[in-house]
Order: structure tokens, then C-alpha cells, then sequence
């Protein structure tokens, strides 16, 4: 079976893991940490890095520390892995989803728009709904499979509404915008370092920022809130998130081999849009000219999805479907869902991933192209 999207160790991981190992920080402490931090930072050029245990977590603690409270919405897309939408609800606030485009698949900013003029209203400071005054807190953008939003427009609404925005750039390490790298248009943005993300720590995340204040708490908050190096008085309710030693040794070792990852991200999506372009009804995601996406999840539209998953997984090509639109879940099919054509239903009905692991050979490529070339060609 060719694997959809697993981590490449092939580099220092080992190394870096037996040293851990053979000095005994494995956990909380270590200067593994600081190091990934360090490396993630200088990479992203956000002038701040905290690392936690996976980006879910990270989420939770950036929407908490930008302000995010009980009883708040968040703004999301309504096309997103589950995570972005779970970890507004652990701060006691709800999502409201806004669908996506129907050719980038990225929340629609145009929707987003429409929405902030006609349902909500200013309330002293706060941007709060018409309809029940309930407080809107952030935009979540998530720059779906590392494509990116368009931050222009998301920046300018968040201004011009005076709402923060918390970047959901954990599909999305060395995507950019107009030359800008994700992670850098938010106060806080997050990262994950899963075991089918870009790189890969087993489990992790990341949150940048460019302010100092925000920083140290996320590393407070994350590590138990504990406000005394030697008594165990704690300050606040806090998590414990951190990311230990031993996994941020690997994730050192990933930031070592990032540059070749993206290269190769980048040619095997060069590689399936020359080869698939013309294949059936396939369809690719658009990406806007000022985004130059990290390609890290190819996934393309079919009318035939069923019937290509099928044959595909049983024919050695592991593929998958694309995440059920959030406002189909029984946990978010009550809350606000703001669209007009219903896109996001059409492109879970029509989309599939293929492999597209870093560590994947120019063979399995080919036999990846020509299993999918012959599911269309028997067909007609
Ligand atoms: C992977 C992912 C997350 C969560 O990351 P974990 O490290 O798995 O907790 C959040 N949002 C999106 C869009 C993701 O793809």
C-alpha cells in the first residue's frame, strides 16, 4: 500500500533521540525544546515560537490568550479538519461557520463580509450578533491543505471590524502570501507537527507571535501556570501542554530536512496537476497568483469519489475523502452556518487525497497516476 502522507525520518531524528535518551531529558526540560523553538521561529520569522504537545492544543491556548471567553463565537470556515472547530469550544465559545470558496476551498471572504455588515452590530468595543449580543471574539482563517487564504481581504475585515484574527496555519509551514509566510499575519498562529503534517514530531504544535508578553504566557499557561521556580504556587488555571524533550529532538531533526520536504511537496503537486490535469472530470484546487502554497495534501474533485476511493484503496493507493463539512457534525449542526450556494457540501461530495508523503519515490508516483488513469480509462 502506498501510504497517503506519512513522516520522513531520515535524517538526525535517531541521533537526537539517543542523545535525549542517553542523558535522561526526556520530559519537560531540555534544550531540545528551546532549540525547535528557536529553529521554528527564525524559519517562520515570527520573532516568538512556544511549543505544545499538538496543535489542537495550540489552538485552545491562542484563541484563550487572544481574549476568546465563555459565551463568545469564533469565526471558522465550515470546510476544516474538526480541531480548529473543537478548540474554540474549549474556551467556552462557539463557532459560527462561514462557507468556503468553491474553487479555493479557503473560507469565503466575500460571505465573511456580508455577514459582519447585515447580522452584527457595535456594542461599546465589541462587535457583538444582532440577534442575541453575544460577543465576537476572532477569525479563525485556516489556510486549508496549506493553501492559503486571502490574507488581504481577512486582515482588512478583521481591521475594519475591529475583531482579532488567530491564523489556523497548521496544515500550512512555509506557505506563503504575497511573499509572507503563514504563522505571520495573526497575533498568535498555530502549527502542528502530526504524524501526517509536513513534519512531524509523532505529535506537536507550535504558536508564534510577534509579541513577547503573549509568548511567555503561552509558555506559563501551557506548563501548569506555575508562577514560582521552587514552591508549587500556581497562578492561574493552567494546561499542561508543553511538548517534552524527546519529541521536540525530532522535531529539530525535521526543521533540519524542512527546505528538501517543501521541495519535494512541491514537485509531487507539480508532478499529479502535469499528469492528472486531463484525467476524467478531475478537477484541482485553485490557488490564487499570490499565494505559493506548500502543497502539503493533494486532494482533487471527482463526481465519481465513491467509486475512485474504493478503487483506489483496494488497488494499493491509500486515499481519503475530505472532512465532513463542519455544520454536518452533531456537535456544530445547531450553530450559526452562513452561506449561500451550500459549497462546502458540494466539494466534500466530490474530493479525494492521494499519496503524497515526502518520502514518497518517483515509482509509487507513477503507480499512483497510472492506478487512477486506469479506474477512468475501464470505465468508459
Ligand atoms: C492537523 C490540524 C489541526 C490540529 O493539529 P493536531 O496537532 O493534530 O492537534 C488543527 N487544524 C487543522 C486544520 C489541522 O489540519
Amino acid at each position: 500500500m502506498i501510504p497517503l502522507s506519512v513522516p520522513n525520518i531520515s535524517g538526525n531524528e535517531w541521533k537526537y533521540v539517543k542523545d535525549c535518551l542517553d542523558t535522561g531529558w526526556i520530559s519537560s526540560v531540555g534544550s531540545y525544546v528551546n532549540e525547535f523553538e528557536k529553529k521554528f521561529a527564525e524559519y517562520v520569522g515570527a520573532p516568538y515560537a512556544v511549543a505544545c504537545m499538538n496543535g489542537t492544543a495550540a489552538l485552545h491556548i491562542a484563541l484563550q490568550l487572544c481574549g476568546v471567553r465563555r459565551n463568545d463565537y469564533v469565526i471558522v470556515p465550515n470546510i476544516t479538519f474538526i480541531a480548529s472547530a473543537n478548540s474554540v469550544t474549549y474556551t467556552g465559545a462557539s463557532p459560527i461557520l462561514i462557507d468556503v470558496e468553491p474553487d479555493t476551498w479557503q473560507m469565503d471572504t466575500r460571505l465573511l463580509k456580508k455577514f459582519l455588515q447585515d447580522q452584527t452590530e457595535k456594542k461599546g468595543n465589541d462587535l457583538v450578533l444582532r440577534s442575541d449580543g453575544r460577543r465576537i471574539a476572532a477569525i479563525m482563517p485556516v489556510h486549508v491543505l496549506g493553501n492559503m487564504c486571502d490574507m488581504d481581504a481577512i486582515t482588512e475585515i478583521a481591521e475594519e471590524y475591529g475583531v482579532t484574527v488567530v491564523e489556523d496555519a497548521t496544515e500550512a509551514l512555509g506557505s506563503t502570501f504575497k511573499g509572507k509566510n503563514s504563522g505571520l499575519f495573526s497575533k498568535m498562529s498555530c502549527f502542528s507537527f502530526n504524524g501526517n503534517k509536513i513534519i512531524s514530531t509523532g505529535g506537536g504544535g507550535m504558536m508564534v507571535t510577534s509579541d513577547e508578553a503573549l509568548a511567555k504566557k503561552a509558555k506559563h499557561l501551557t506548563t501548569q501556570a506555575k508562577a514560582d521556580p521552587m514552591e508549587y504556587f500556581h497562578d492561574e488555571i493552567g494546561y499542561n501542554y508543553r511538548l517534552v524533550n524527546v519529541l521536540a529532538a525530532i522535531g529539530v531533526a525535521q526543521m533540519e530536512q524542512f527546505p528538501s520536504f517543501l521541495e519535494k511537496k512541491k514537485k509531487i503537486d507539480r508532478f499529479y496537476r502535469k499528469e492528472l490535469g486531463d484525467t476524467g472530470d478531475i478537477v484541482f484546487q485553485k490557488v490564487q497568483h499570490d499565494t505559493d502554497p506548500n502543497c502539503w495534501l493533494f486532494t482533487f474533485s471527482t463526481d465519481r469519489k465513491q467509486a475512485l476511493l474504493q478503487y483506489l484503496n483496494s488497488n494499493g493507493v491509500q486515499s481519503r475523502p475530505f472532512w465532513v463539512p463542519m455544520n454536518q457534525l452533531p456537535m456544530f449542526s445547531s450553530d450559526l452556518y452562513i452561506t449561500n450556494d451550500n459549497n462546502s457540501q458540494k466539494i466534500y461530495n466530490r474530493s479525494v487525497s492521494i499519496p503524497c508523503s515526502t518520502g514518497i519515490t518517483d515509482e509509487e508516483l507513477q503507480t499512483v497516476v497510472s492506478t487512477i488513469k486506469s479506474f477512468y480509462d475501464e470505465d468508459v
